[in-house]
């Protein structure tokens, strides 16, 4: 029998009218959450990102407004913005838009942002918070991906659970929560030995390293450097026979590479309607997911499933800070 798929949308639905109804509350409370997304120059990948937080924040009742920044802003200007943003009462918690213009310290802009207004859950204050358990505001990705565990009712407590990528912001803080539900946690990385014995004894396998985008992205800086290069390995780094048995497995990654490449190296390109022509880009994780969905017991897609709950969580992050500005 297949795993059972678990619908992140389904699941961001769910969290979405929680906060639509928190919202509700606040507001009659006098204590509207307020959400300030922050940005300096300007960022066409980002407009995506901001139409979407927009219209997400319409839908559950949040307030919304996008500040910006000129591009050639000094670190004290953008510094002092945020700090007014902190000292108003109105603005109940705030986002910065990345990545910053260049010469500007990301890390001490990020540093100025009251914990309590951060509901991206990034201040060293609520990452130090993770380690001390049960976080109310926390990395929105990392608190995805526990979410979705939770939504499967498998129990994690001494469980063993493996997570592939120890980043800052997904891999590190993902093992962390999973350490306090008392799971039996390994990190991995790109410089594990023998990948595979970690993940084949995991039953619950957290994967969030990008590989196939990495290998597509690095293919093209070489090709661009007019190198000779072979075609890249964009296939998923998670191949079915890496994964237990019955394990619940958990993609984060969103690879944007192509669908494959022709005889002459080229990706392959649509063939009809209006993008004919232009390379066929497509979204995948890093599991094997038709062979993989034979084995585990649940399973999340790419796309539709960590992504919106990830979503989900930084409405839900914005909601705590309106509670603990309150
Ligand atoms: P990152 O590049 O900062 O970190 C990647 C991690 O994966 C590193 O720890 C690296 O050591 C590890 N890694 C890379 N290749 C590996 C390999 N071959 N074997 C083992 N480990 C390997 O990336 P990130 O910001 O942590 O994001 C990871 C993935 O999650 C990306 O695909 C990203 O697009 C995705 N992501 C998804 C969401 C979401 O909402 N679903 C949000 C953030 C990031």
């Amino acid at each position: 029998m297949g795993a059972v798929i678990i619908d992140g949308n389904a699941v961001a639905a769910r969290i979405g009218r929680e906060v639509q109804a928190e919202a509700k509350k606040l507001e009659a409370q006098g204590r509207a959450p307020f959400l300030v997304a922050f940005q300096v120059g300007e960022n066409p990948a980002s407009q995506v990102y901001i139409r979407n937080q927009k219209k997400s924040c319409e839908e559950v009742g949040i307030g919304y407004r996008l500040d910006e920044l000129p591009e050639d802003a000094t670190q004290q200007a953008v510094e002092e913005h945020i700090r007014m943003l902190n000292a108003d009462e109105k603005v109940t918690g705030m986002i910065l838009q990345m990545p910053l213009p260049a010469g500007l310290d990301a890390r001490r802009v990020q540093l100025t942002i009251a914990p309590e207004k951060d509901v991206e859950g990034m201040h060293p204050v609520n990452m130090g918070r993770l380690m001390y358990g049960s976080p109310r505001i926390g990395p929105c990705t990392a608190m995805a991906a526990v979410e979705l565990i939770k939504e499967t009712g498998v129990k994690v407590e001494g469980a063993d659970a493996v997570v592939v990528g120890h980043s800052e912001i997904v891999g590190k803080p993902i093992g962390v929560l999973l350490l306090g539900l008392n799971a039996t946690t390994s990190v991995t990385h790109i410089f594990t030995k023998d990948l595979a014995s970690y993940t084949k004894r995991a039953d619950i396998l957290v994967v969030a390293a990008g590989k196939s985008q990495a290998m597509w992205m690095r293919y093209q800086r070489e090709i661009k450097k007019g190198g000779k290069v072979p075609l890249p390995d964009i296939s998923p780094l998670m191949k079915a026979d890496m994964i237990k048995k019955g394990a619940v497995v958990i993609d984060v990654a969103i690879n944007r590479i192509p669908e494959g490449f022709d005889a002459s190296g080229q990706p392959t390109k649509y063939t009809e309607g209006k993008s004919a022509g232009k390379p066929k880009i497509i979204t995948t994780g890093d599991v094997e997911f038709e062979k993989a969905k034979e084995i585990a017991s649940h399973i999340t897609p790419v796309p539709g499933g960590v992504g919106p709950v990830t979503v989900a969580i930084l409405l839900r992050n914005t909601i705590e800070c309106a509670r603990a500005t309150a």
